[in-house]
């Protein structure tokens, strides 16, 4: 189906319906948060008296991105349901998904899991904030003020400051639309983004000296509980800090891991900057973007064995450069 009908088709299904629950991934970052935060208070600009919920765990650092519901889906009469930035059912947060018959699916991931009738998937768009506002653009939803700073937010943030493969001409654009049709402070939302604690930076440190980096450029990490406690951070921390490690000459893809006590597994995020991760971190419970991926690992030797095998794709990577 053409990109425009399919626009005109999810607006059709958004304006027909009185009920609209949308859901994220698990573990959130802030593409996925600002995107439905961004969208439930566009459709409820658009459509005064539609009830609209934006769920799944809240997190206390991305309050700002506005309040998160919760929702008796027992209660709710043909409601529709929005999944936004998740391409496996498995992953979405918060919803019993058999409960819904109408179903509309936006994500820039590779496609994985078909959820409904509506699917937009745009894995070349660099975040789905940025597929929200072209959908507002391109149709009569409104753009109120709180939608744009959430959608500028996620951008930014998705796209690691429009510094990653997927920022494009269009990115620009609709950024620059963004700013243009609504007066958003771009510095205090940078603050909300990026303003951190000292002992993030000094952890930062700890990993760029442990960093154990191999002849393949391939770079990783074990974090224990004892480091995390020593710079006072937690757990959620190595993945704020991941995309750090970008750009440096000696490192082609990298992973850090750490141990989730409360859920018995262990967390690994892997980024790359042209290794192929997205394949490998499939086999290990896990997935993502072709550069960006994580996965959730239940023994320690199948992380050992993950690493081996991100270096060897390291080592395909050089070797076909050198040819
Ligand atoms: P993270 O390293 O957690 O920031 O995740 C990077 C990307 O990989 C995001 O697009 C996540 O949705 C995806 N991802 C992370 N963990 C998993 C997993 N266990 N299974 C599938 N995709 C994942």
């Amino acid at each position: 189906m053409n990109i425009g009908t399919l626009k005109r088709k999810i607006f059709k299904s958004i304006k027909s319906h009185d009920e609209i629950v949308i859901a994220r991934h698990i573990g959130p970052d802030p593409d996925a948060i600002a995107s439905t935060t961004a969208l439930k208070e566009s459709i409820k600009a658009t459509f005064k008296n539609k009830k609209v919920y934006a769920i799944g765990k809240g997190i206390s650092r991305f309050k700002y991105f506005g309040e998160l519901d919760k929702v008796d889906e027992e209660k709710l009469k043909n409601p529709l349901l929005i999944v936004l930035d998740v391409p496996n059912i498995s992953r979405i947060d918060g919803i019993d998904f058999k409960k819904y018959k109408d179903i509309i699916k936006i994500d820039h991931h590779p496609f994985e899991d078909k959820m409904g009738n509506i699917e937009w998937i745009d894995d070349k768009a660099s975040s789905v904030c940025q597929m929200i506002a072209e959908l507002i653009f391109d149709t009569n939803l409104k753009l109120p003020k709180k939608t744009a700073e959430n959608l500028f937010m996620g951008i930014v943030s998705d796209s690691e400051r429009f510094s990653l493969s997927y920022t494009s001409a269009k990115t620009f654009l609709l950024v620059s639309k963004l700013l243009e049709y609504s007066k958003i402070d771009i510095i205090s939302l940078y603050n909300n983004l990026y303003m951190r604690p000292f002992s993030e930076i000094r952890f930062q440190g700890f990993i760029a000296t442990h960093l154990n980096v191999t002849e393949n450029n391939f770079a990783y990490l074990k974090i224990s509980k004892e480091d995390i406690l020593e710079y006072g951070v937690d757990i959620s921390t190595p993945s704020n800090l991941v995309n750090n490690f970008n750009y440096i000459k000696e490192i082609l893809a990298w992973a850090l891991v750490i141990y989730d006590e409360k859920n018995e597994l262990f967390k690994v995020n892997i980024r790359s900057r042209g290794p192929i991760i997205n394949q490998v971190a499939s086999k290990y419970n896990g997935g993502g973007h072709p550069l960006a991926s994580g996965a959730r690992i239940k023994n320690e030797a199948d992380v050992n064995n993950l690493f081996a095998e991100l270096d060897e794709e390291c080592k395909k990577y050089n070797e076909n450069r050198k040819i």
